[in-house]
């Protein structure tokens, strides 16, 4: 099961792409763990990688592009993988499509799964977090308040909403998503390819419409 999980940051496509690589069994490859990963590892890309990285620089495409090859081509990922956060632009997901070409075998990618929350809603999830600067506890003052209000349950501390949680850094965020994105759906629509599912509802309930999606390239 090869596939691409797209959505923006706030629709939950992490503890989705979580859950069912763990009942398939086969590796969510998030971009920035594996980035960090070789890193760690001192792989000669992974030191290109640092040496953006030290300088606060992103990543440059050919790097990254060159670090998600190593990891699909290694044998944990021979049984399929979920791509979380890559391919980020259509200029990405043309090289990881020549990539699967060249490498044969493994196939191509077999679903893009696009979970879709409208920006509104996309706003008050994030700008609703609250979090604790003290333990880095994190709530939300509609769904999972604390106790009391603007007070840590852990250890008392007076909560804060961060930076990237204010409704206007929000906002900004999801223009550049959806500016980056937005050729990247029609690109796999084009192909075919594309499985949107409404990621509004119970998490339950989007993982029960995710595994429909996916559930045709499921091989005994
Ligand atoms: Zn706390």
């Amino acid at each position: 099961m090869r596939l691409i999980f797209l959505g923006a940051p706030g629709v939950g496509k992490g503890t989705q792409a979580q859950r069912l690589a763990a009942q398939e069994g086969i590796p969510q490859v998030s971009t920035g763990e594996i980035l960090r990963e070789s890193v760690k590892q001192g792989a000669p890309l992974g030191r290109k990688a640092k040496e953006y990285m030290d300088a606060g620089k992103l990543v440059p495409d050919e790097v990254v592009i060159g670090i998600v090859r190593d990891k699909v081509a290694a044998t944990e990922c021979a049984r399929g993988y979920i791509l979380d956060g890559f391919p980020r632009t259509l200029a990405q997901a043309e090289a990881l499509d020549r990539m699967l070409q060249e490498k044969g075998g493994g196939g191509g990618i077999e679903h893009v799964v696009s979970f879709d929350v409208p920006n509104a809603e996309i706003v008050r999830r994030l700008s609703g977090r609250r979090s604790c600067p003290t333990c880095q506890t994190v709530y939300h003052v509609e769904h999972d308040p604390p106790r009391r209000e603007g007070h840590c349950n852990k250890c008392g501390g007076a909560l804060v909403q961060r930076a990237d949680d204010k409704p206007e850094t929000v906002e900004a965020r999801l223009k550049v998503y959806d500016q980056q994105t937005s050729p990247l759906i029609d690109y796999y629509q084009k192909r075919g390819l594309l499985r949107r599912v409404d990621a509004t509802v119970p998490i339950d309930k989007v993982y029960e419409r995710l595994q429909e999606v996916v559930r045709p390239s499921r091989r005994p």
